[in-house]
């Protein structure tokens, strides 16, 4: 295990990470950035959070919860690192992450510092987020290498000032060229997803019929 910097002798003692998204499916590019993200900053545990209404999605061109939900838990279930949270499931209206953060800080008190994975292309959308600055206050951002979308930390200092480039850590991470995306394509025209997600994810889209 490799711990980046960041660490304090003093404070927080438990260290845990946050991957929130809208998972329509999970993939392996998830699983391989929250893997290397836990390891290089020695996180102990890695919350995956699926997102029941994404604030920035139309929510009927997403994938009913559970469905996202579930295979979330079929993918991450053979890390003793990863866990999956209904948190956001659980509560009503758009899923802003910073409601997120408030409600796990409650729920694990003190002794936690969250870590806020994203991929480097959520930089060039964070601005746009739900009070975004105050989440900034609250979590140490590590964005993590995302193949076609560079870290454009000069954009990110003229929205967000200092605190976005203090905040904001981007961290070289083995770069795979998957998207949910690409794969809900996949599926419609037949292609084959093997290897790209898990598979028993990619079992679970078979029977249950998703993406045709
Ligand atoms: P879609 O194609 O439907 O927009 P997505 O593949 O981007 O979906 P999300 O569930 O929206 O997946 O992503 C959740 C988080 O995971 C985001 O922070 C995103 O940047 C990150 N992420 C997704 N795919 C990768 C990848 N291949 N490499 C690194 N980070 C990724």
């Amino acid at each position: 295990m490799a711990v980046t910097g960041l660490q304090a002798t003093t404070g927080p003692k438990h260290r845990v990470g946050i991957l929130g998204g809208t998972f329509d499916p999970i993939h392996v590019g998830h699983l391989m950035m929250a893997e290397a993200v836990r390891d290089e900053y020695g996180l102990e545990e890695i919350l995956f959070i699926p997102a029941a209404t994404p604030p920035h999605k139309p929510a009927s061109q997403v994938t009913a919860a559970h469905h996202r939900y579930l295979m979330t838990v079929l993918a991450t279930c053979s890390n003793p690192h990863f866990r999956v949270s209904d948190i956001e499931m659980k509560r009503p209206g758009p899923s802003y992450s910073i409601d997120t953060v408030y409600a796990l800080q409650r729920e694990r008190g003190e002794d936690t510092e969250f870590f806020f994975l994203i991929g480097t292309d959520v930089i060039a959308e964070i601005a746009t987020w739900d009070r975004v600055e105050e989440l900034l206050g609250l979590c140490r951002f590590i964005a993590a290498s995302r193949p076609g979308a560079e870290p454009d930390l000069a954009r990110l200092r003229r929205e967000l000032g200092g605190l976005g480039a203090e905040r904001i850590h981007p961290l070289a991470t083995p770069e795979l060229s998957i998207s949910s995306t690409d794969i809900r394509q996949r599926v419609r025209r037949g292609a084959s997803i093997k290897y790209i997600v898990p598979a028993a994810v990619e079992q679970y889209i078979k029977k249950e019929g998703l993406y045709r």
